[in-house]
């Protein structure tokens, strides 16, 4: 068994490969159901034992047992959370990356593939208008991101403040801000300093109002914005916070895990203005730039403050760091060994072409705009504010928290949609999250239909 674990087997390879042909032409990739906790344990049970088992009935489990209880995120009737949709060009490269077993760490052993990711996240930074000297790394997601950036932020703050590790600092966030952010103050010790939204969305001129409110103004070093809100997807004030940041030199940190790629879109591109001036921006492609989990680009303004908190310095790792050494992806966040996790993304890209992903972006948000007439037009139901990007918030009149979830459970259970509540100011309503170019208006009539 051992000798013939890492030879070439061609009946493994058809087998996995025959697997992989059938899961790429699902059209449409059903949306499948939630898992038996005690089913799924019976069907594994005994699996793991010391001689191993057939991997054609090995295949068959995964194919019947496994995959059937998960819900398909890239199904066109997944408009819960942040769907996916990856492209199969950037599928197909993935399992380039993990069959060249491609890494990512260090220039010295892996350039070809660090010189093709730094060439998308140029393009990013090239869409932000972030500056020539602008760099950074893919990471895993945008909860990774959001920690590397701050950690940066926490320590260039210290470095300029003189500030021992007790010392009180904290970063400007409002009620809108991500979830992970809120975990990453709490792994790198900075408190929040909450400052309220005008609609849900940040503004500089509330940011100013705290700071100018609050009894300890030069603790606060940083601000994060969202450039879209996950909920209702809100792109905050990034011009006016911008000017702010730079007044009290905050360090100026957007998030657009999710609405990032709005940069793409000419048609909401204006709501942008300001990223240009951000210190630190993350875009999840594995949201809205249509690559698969995970992946995650996260870039600075000035990535030689990032490399002074990240790299790494043991003695078997020096052989990385010596002059002449282009990038180092490793220095600009918190890990070590990374997947080569933007290679999908280049590929596709460059055999796609910048212009069908606008073009994809666009389909999403002309979806969001159709969904809200037919909520406009349709006396049950109310949008909760007008689309901004591509998430639609919307209540059906006369519900309460009860009839959005048992309406939520029978559409998946009927594998019409996969369509959770979420919560508007104490309030349970319908959210939709369109980003599959898949997603027809039609497949949104069928759902509206079914509210009663
Ligand atoms: C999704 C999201 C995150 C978290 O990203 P992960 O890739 O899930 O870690 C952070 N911020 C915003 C605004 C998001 O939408």
């Amino acid at each position: 068994m051992t000798a013939r674990m890492h030879q070439y087997d061609g009946e493994l390879v058809d087998l996995v490969f025959k697997y992989m042909r059938d899961r790429l032409q699902y059209d449409p990739v059903p949306l499948d159901h939630p898992g038996d906790g005690e089913v799924l344990r019976g069907a594994l049970d005994g699996l793991l034992n010391e001689r191993g088992n057939d991997p054609a009935q090995v295949l068959k489990l995964y194919d019947h047992e496994l995959s059937r209880a998960v819900i398909s995120c890239d199904s066109p009737r997944y408009l819960s959370f942040v769907p996916c949709a990856p492209t199969k060009a950037a599928l197909l490269f993935d399992m380039i990356v993990s069959c060249a077993s491609l890494q990512g760490i260090s220039w010295l052993e892996a350039a070809g593939a660090i010189a093709a990711e730094n060439q998308v996240l140029r393009l990013i930074a090239d869409r932000a208008g972030l500056p020539k000297t602008a760099g950074g790394v893919f990471v895993s997601g945008g909860s990774a991101a959001n920690l590397s950036a701050l950690v940066v932020a926490r320590d260039t703050a210290r470095r300029r403040l003189g500030a021992g590790p007790g010392a009180r600092l904290r970063i400007a966030v409002s009620d809108q801000t991500h979830s992970s952010v809120t975990n990453t103050l709490n792994i790198i010790g900075v408190e929040k300093l909450l400052v309220r939204t005008e609609n849900h969305r940040l503004t500089g001129a509330a940011l100013r109002a705290a700071l100018e409110a609050d009894p300890d103004p030069s603790s606060v070093i940083g601000v994060v914005a969202t450039a879209g809100t996950t909920n209702a997807g809100i792109v905050d004030d990034l011009a006016g916070i911008a000017e702010v940041a730079e007044e009290y030199r905050l360090w100026f940190h957007v998030d657009g895990a999710y609405g990032g790629a709005g940069l793409f879109a000419p048609t909401v591109r204006a709501k942008y203005a300001g990223v240009e001036r951000a210190d630190s921006f993350v875009v999840d492609p594995h949201k809205w730039l249509f690559a698969p989990f995970d992946c995650a680009a996260l870039l600075y303004r000035e990535p030689r403050l990032a490399k002074a908190v990240h790299t790494q310095d043991a003695s078997y790792l020096d052989v990385l760091h010596v002059e002449g050494e282009e990038w180092n992806p490793t220095d600009y966040a918190y890990h070590l060994t990374r997947r080569a996790r933007g290679l999908p993304l280049w590929f596709s890209l460059a055999v796609h072409g910048v212009g069908a992903y606008t073009e994809a972006i666009e389909t999403g948000l002309r979806l969001a705009r159709e969904t809200a007439e037919l909520i406009r037009a349709d006396e049950r139901l109310e949008l909760v504010r007008d689309p901004e990007l591509s998430a639609v918030v919307f209540r059906r009149r006369g519900w309460a928290a009860e009839d959005y979830h048992a309406w939520s459970r029978r559409l998946l259970a009927d594998q019409t949609g996969f369509v959770t509540p979420t919560g508007w100011e104490g309030e349970t309503v319908a959210r939709f999250a369109f980003l599959h170019p898949g997603t027809t208006l039609e497949m949104v009539r069928e759902i509206l239909a079914t509210m009663g």
